[in-house]
């Protein structure tokens, strides 16, 4: 899980995601903006990528259908979702990859 690099508190799963939704990352303990390190942006991108491949290989290999690919769009942002504060580092500065 993230820690915050101003307080050095370490945030929960579900802060993390609260802060992930609102594409804002705010320290609930200090206020301090935070911002994705390099390597977590880096983290984000392949996990991003490595989904949407699974995505299209099991959309590809099922009956299509619009409830199967409301499944599929369900599960594929649940996994992003669950997965992504595993693979968030905090910056104090912003970075673009
Ligand atoms: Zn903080």
């Amino acid at each position: 899980m993230p820690t915050c690099q101003n307080c050095k508190h370490k945030w929960s799963w579900s802060e993390t995601v609260k802060q992930q939704l609102k594409s804002k990352y705010i320290c609930p303990y200090c206020g301090q903006r935070q911002h994705l390190s390099e390597k977590s942006q880096f983290m984000q991108a392949v996990l991003t990528l490595l989904t949407s491949l699974a995505f299209i290989f099991v959309f590809t290999n099922i009956e299509e259908s619009w409830v199967s690919l409301l499944v599929l769009i369900i599960v594929s942002i649940t996994v992003l979702l669950v997965t992504a504060p595993f693979v968030t580092e905090l910056s104090n500065e912003k970075k673009q990859l």
